[in-house]
C-alpha cells in the first residue's frame, strides 16, 4: 500500500512523515532554525541546483514545514503544496502567481471580507484588476466575463459568512472551457467536509488559522494544487520562461513546467515568489497546525453535529428572521450541499435577527460564553457582527451585494456542550428582546 492510499482520518496522523528520517521523534520534530549547513562545496551546488532535495534557509523550506505542506496535500489529494505566512498571503501570492503583468481575476462579492479588500484596493495598484460577478451560480453570466486577460476564476467552497456553497464542478467545467484554472478558498470546509480537486478544481487555499488547526492559536496559510491544470495553453507564459537557475546538466536552462511537471504552480510560488517577498511560514506555527490536523476530523464533526443543533434551536426562536446554514433540511441550498458537504456543512452558520442595531449589540454584549472576535473555526465558539468588523471595509453597496445585512449575525461554533450553548443564546434573547 503506498502511504496516499490510506483513508483520510490515517493520512491526517501519518501522512508525509517517516520518524525514521528524524531520529525516530514520534511527534514532529520543530526545526527551529533559520539555516542549515551546506555541508560540502559538492553538495551546496547539488542543492543550489536543485539535484538534490535539501534544506538551505528556512524562508525558502524547512523540514517540520514540509511535513506540513506535504501532509494537507494528501488530505487534498494533490500533488504538491506550499505553506505561507497567513490565509490572506496564500491568497496574494496565489493571485500574483497566475496573473502578475496585468493580468485579470475573476470572482463574486461572497467573500472573506479581507480577500474583498485586497481585491479592491491591493491588487489593482500592482496592475491586476478583479472582475466580481454579480452571482456565482450564474454560470452563463461568468463565463461572458472571462476575457483573453482572465487568468482564473476565484470562488469561496463555503463562503464567509453567509454560507453560499460553489457549484464546484459546474464552475471547474466553466474556467477550463475557456483555458483558465478554478482557485478555491476551501478554509470553511476544511478538506474534511469538502475535497475541491475532486470536483475539477485546480488550486485550493486555506487560512490555516481557522478549522484545518482549529484553535484559534496560530496564523497560518497553505495552498495546494491539482498538478493536472495545463499551463501551456497559451495564456500563461510564466510557467514556460526558462531559468538559468533550473538548468539541466547540460547546463540548458529549464521552465518551472519542464522541472517540476507534477506541481509547477506551487514551484513557481516557493521558487519565484517566497523567496523575494518572504512570506514563510515558522516552524512552530507548522507544528501547532501539524498538531491541530490530527484531530481535525473529530472537531469539524462534533462542531458540525453541535452547529446544527444550534441552528435548529435558533429556527424556533421567532427574534431570528433568516438562518443561512445549508445542513438545515429547509435550506434552499440542500441539495447543492448533499452533493458538495455530504457529511455536512461545518461548523459555521449565519442568521438575521429581528431587531434594530440597539437589540444586535444588546444581544451579543449579554452572551457569556461565546467569544465576540472576528475569527471562525476555533475551539470555543464565537459570534461577530459582520458588518461592523469582518466586512466592516466595505461600502454600504458593497455589504449589500456580499449580502452582509447590518443585522446578520454569524456563528462558529466550538467544542463546548451545545445545551450550554443553546441556554447562552436564550440568555441573550431575554437580555435584549422584551418579549422573549
Ligand atoms: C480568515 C480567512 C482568510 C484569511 O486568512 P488569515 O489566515 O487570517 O490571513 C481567507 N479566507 C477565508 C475564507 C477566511 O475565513
Amino acid at each position: 500500500m503506498t502511504e496516499n492510499e490510506y483513508r483520510f482520518d490515517t493520512l491526517k496522523v501519518r501522512s508525509a512523515y517517516n520518524s525514521k528520517e528524524h531520529n525516530y521523534a514520534v511527534s514532529v520534530p520543530i526545526y527551529q532554525t533559520a539555516s542549515f549547513d551546506l555541508g560540502d562545496t559538492a553538495r551546496a551546488e547539488r542543492l543550489f541546483r536543485f539535484r538534490e532535495m535539501g534544506w538551505r534557509y528556512s524562508r525558502l523550506g524547512n523540514p517540520t514545514v514540509n511535513v506540513f505542506e506535504r501532509r494537507v496535500a494528501a488530505l487534498d489529494g494533490a500533488s504538491g503544496g506550499v505553506a505561507l505566512a497567513s490565509g490572506m498571503a496564500a491568497i496574494t501570492c496565489t493571485v500574483l502567481n497566475l496573473a502578475e503583468v496585468g493580468g485579470r481575476i475573476l470572482s463574486t462579492p461572497w467573500l472573506y471580507g479581507g480577500t474583498s479588500d485586497g481585491f479592491q484596493k491591493l491588487f489593482p495598484r500592482l496592475g491586476i484588476h478583479v472582475d466580481l460577478a454579480e452571482d456565482l451560480n450564474d454560470i452563463e453570466d461568468l463565463e461572458r466575463r472571462i476575457g483573453p486577460d482572465t487568468k482564473a476564476l476565484f470562488v469561496e467552497s463555503v463562503s464567509n459568512p453567509n454560507g453560499v456553497v460553489a457549484d464546484i464542478e459546474a464552475l471547474a467545467e466553466a474556467a477550463h472551457r475557456h483555458g483558465i484554472p478554478l482557485v478555491v478558498d476551501n478554509s470553511f470546509a476544511t478538506p474534511c467536509l469538502c475535497r475541491p480537486i475532486e470536483y475539477g478544481a485546480d488550486i485550493v487555499v486555506y487560512s490555516a488559522t481557522k478549522a484545518l488547526s482549529g484553535h484559534g492559536n496560530l496564523i497560518a496559510g497553505v495552498i495546494v494544487e491539482s498538478g493536472k491544470f495545463p499551463w501551456d495553453n497559451g495564456r500563461f507564459p510564466q510557467f514556460l520562461e526558462k531559468h538559468y537557475t533550473l538548468r539541466n546538466s547540460k547546463g540548458e536552462p529549464r521552465s518551472v513546467l519542464e522541472f517540476a511537471p507534477d506541481m509547477p504552480f506551487t514551484f513557481r510560488l516557493r521558487t519565484q515568489y517566497l523567496p523575494y517577498i518572504g512570506p514563510a511560514l515558522g516552524p512552530f506555527e507548522a507544528y501547532l497546525a501539524l498538531i491541530g490536523i490530527e484531530t481535525l476530523s473529530e472537531r469539524v464533526y462534533k462542531q458540525t453535529a453541535s452547529a446544527l443543533k444550534v441552528a435548529e434551536h435558533l429556527r424556533g426562536r421567532e427574534q431570528v428572521e433568516q438562518i443561512r446554514y445549508s445542513s438545515l433540511p429547509d435550506s434552499p441550498q440542500r441539495e447543492r450541499a448533499e452533493k458538495y458537504l455530504p457529511k455536512g456543512a461545518g461548523a459555521i452558520f449565519s442568521f438575521i435577527l429581528k431587531g434594530d442595531d440597539e437589540q444586535t449589540e444588546a444581544f451579543i454584549d449579554a452572551l457569556r460564553l461565546f467569544s465576540y472576535h472576528a475569527n471562525v473555526g476555533d475551539a470555543r465558539s464565537l459570534i461577530v457582527n459582520p458588518s461592523k468588523t469582518t466586512h466592516g471595509d466595505l461600502s454600504p453597496e458593497e455589504l449589500e451585494k456580499a449580502g452582509v445585512e447590518p443585522n446578520l449575525i454569524r456563528l462558529s461554533i466550538g467544542l463546548e456542550d451545545p445545551l450550554d450553548l443553546i441556554e447562552d443564546l436564550d440568555r441573550a434573547f431575554a437580555a435584549a428582546f422584551s418579549d422573549a
